[in-house]
C-alpha cells in the first residue's frame, strides 16, 4: 500500500508530522469522524498528491486549545493538488488535473448547495450544516496538510486550472484561492466594499491581509487595515495600506485621524474570538472588542464583514458564557445604525473562478501581499510555532517538493 504523511494534531500545542493512512475512495473511522460518516462511500471523489497546502490562523485556533478538536486529527483544509485517481462517479475531472480545493466540503446537491451557500452544505455533516477537511465539528474528514487527501464530489468541489505549466508558476498566488483570498474577498463584498468606499480591517493576519487586497481589486479608496503586531502592520503597509496600531487606542481615535471622519463606510472583522483588547487592554482578550468596535466605526447604514471565526464552544474562555460562544455584543448599537451583518464560512466557490482568472492574467498580487513563504512539510509545527509568534507570513507546505521556493 501507498504510504502518507500528514499534519496531526496531539494536544494543546502540539503538532507532529506522523505516517498517517493512504486515503481512500471511502470515510474511515478516525478522531471526529462522526458515526454516520463512517464508511460512507466516496466513488464521486478523487485522491490527490498535494501540491500546496497551506497553514491558516483557523487552524491555530485548533492548536491553541481553543477548540473541541480531538487529539488525533489530521489538519489542513487549503489544499492544491493533483488527481491520481477519480472515482466511478467523477465524471469531468480526470486523473493529470491540478486542481483548486475549496475547504468547504460542499455536495452540490442540497438545498443550500444549490443556493451557492456551500459553507452550510446540508448532507457533508452530520452534525451540522457546514463540512471541511482536518476542521473540528466538520464531519471528521481528514486534512490535507499531507501528501495525499481524498476529495468528494469532486466534480462539484474543484476547481481546474487549465494550463498546469502556467499553474505552478503562479502557484503561490492559485494557492491562496483554496480559502484565504476568497475569504478576505467575501469580507469586503459582504461589507458593502465598491468603488470609493473607505473600508477598515482589523487584523493583518493572512486574512486580514486578503481582505485589504480585496477591498483595493474591489475599487476602494481608502483600506486601513488595524493589528497590534509591528511587522504585520509593515506588511500591509507593503502594499498600500494606511495601517493603525490598535495598542496604542481606539482604533476610532486613528480613523479620525485619518480621514478627517471617525467612521468608515464598510468594516471586515478579520480577526475573531480570539481578539485582544485596544489601548491599555491590548495585553488582555476580549473576545467582543472588535464586533463592539466595528459597530462604533462604521457608518450608519453600513455592513460589517465578518469572516474572523467565532465558535460554539471555547474550553479556553475566561467566562462560562465565552466558553459556549456567548459574547457580550452591543447589538443596540448595530440596530440603532442599521448595521447588515455578515457572519460564517466564505462560500469559497463563489469567488475562487474569477480571483484565479485575476491572478492568471495578473491583475492581482496575493502570494505578495500576504507575504507567502513555502517550508516543507517535515517544518510545518515549526511553522506552526512561527505563525503563532506572530510571523507576519503566510505558510505554504510543499509535501512533495514541487515548489520551486
Ligand atoms: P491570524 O491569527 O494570523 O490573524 C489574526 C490577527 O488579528 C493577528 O495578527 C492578531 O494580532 C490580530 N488582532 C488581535 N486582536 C485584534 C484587534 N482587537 N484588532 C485588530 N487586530 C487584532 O489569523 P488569520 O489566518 O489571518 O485568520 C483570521 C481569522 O479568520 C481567524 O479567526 C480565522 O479562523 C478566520 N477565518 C475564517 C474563514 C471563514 O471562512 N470565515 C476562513 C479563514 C479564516
Ligand atoms: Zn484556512
Ligand atoms: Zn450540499
Amino acid at each position: 500500500m501507498a504510504e502518507n504523511t500528514g499534519v496531526v494534531f496531539l494536544g494543546q500545542n502540539k503538532v507532529e508530522v506522523q505516517s498517517i493512512d493512504f486515503p481512500k475512495l471511502e470515510l474511515q473511522d478516525g478522531p471526529g469522524v462522526h458515526p454516520d460518516n463512517v464508511g460512507r462511500k466516496t466513488e464521486h471523489g478523487v485522491i490527490l498528491k498535494i501540491v500546496s497546502t497551506n497553514i491558516c490562523g483557523s487552524d491555530q485556533h485548533m492548536v491553541r486549545g481553543r477548540t473541541t478538536a480531538p487529539a488525533g486529527l489530521i489538519l489542513g483544509h487549503e489544499i492544491t493538488g493533483e488527481v491520481i485517481e477519480a472515482g466511478p462517479g467523477v465524471e469531468f475531472i480526470k486523473e493529470g488535473d491540478l486542481v483548486s480545493v475549496p475547504f468547504n466540503i460542499a455536495c452540490g446537491r442540497c438545498r443550500n448547495c444549490k443556493e451557492r451557500k456551500t459553507g452550510i452544505c446540508l448532507y457533508t455533516n452530520p452534525e451540522r450544516p457546514g463540512a471541511a477537511y482536518g476542521y473540528v465539528d466538520m464531519g471528521g474528514w481528514p486534512g490535507g496538510q499531507a501528501e495525499y487527501v481524498m476529495v468528494p464530489y469532486a466534480d462539484f468541489n474543484c476547481l481546474k486550472f487549465r494550463d498546469k505549466d502556467q499553474a505552478m508558476e503562479k502557484i503561490l498566488d492559485l494557492t491562496m484561492l483554496s480559502d484565504i483570498f476568497p475569504t478576505g474577498y467575501h469580507g469586503c463584498v459582504t461589507a458593502g466594499v465598491t468603488t470609493g468606499s473607505s473600508v477598515y480591517v482589523a487584523g493583518a493576519g493572512p486574512v486580514g491581509l486578503a481582505a485589504a487586497h480585496s477591498a483595493q481589486l474591489l475599487g476602494a479608496a481608502v483600506v486601513i487595515v488595524g493589528d497590534l503586531i509591528p511587522e504585520r502592520l509593515e506588511q500591509a503597509r507593503s502594499f498600500g495600506c494606511e495601517t493603525i496600531d490598535v495598542s496604542k487606542g481606539d482604533p476610532q481615535d486613528q480613523i479620525a485621524e485619518l480621514l478627517g471622519a471617525p467612521e468608515v463606510d464598510s468594516g471586515v472583522d478579520a480577526v475573531g474570538f480570539e481578539a485582544r483588547g485596544h489601548g491599555e487592554h491590548a495585553d488582555e482578550e476580549l473576545p467582543a472588542t472588535v464586533l463592539n468596535s466595528l459597530m462604533n466605526i462604521t457608518r450608519a447604514g453600513g455592513a460589517l464583514g465578518i469572516p474572523g471565526l467565532y465558535v460554539t464552544g471555547d474550553p479556553g474562555a475566561k467566562t462560562d458564557a465565552a466558553k459556549e460562544g456567548s459574547l457580550s455584543i452591543r447589538i443596540g448599537l448595530g440596530w440603532a445604525k442599521s448595521h447588515t451583518f455578515a457572519t460564517g464560512q466564505c462560500p469559497v466557490m463563489k469567488y475562487h473562478r474569477g480571483l484565479m482568472e485575476d491572478i492568471l492574467n495578473d491583475r492581482c498580487q496575493i502570494a505578495k501581499a500576504v507575504n507567502a513563504t513555502v517550508i516543507s512539510l517535515d517544518d510545518a509545527p515549526e511553522g506552526y510555532d512561527n505563525f503563532d509568534h506572530g510571523a507576519a507570513r503566510k505558510y505554504v507546505l510543499n509535501p512533495h517538493g514541487l515548489i520551486n521556493a
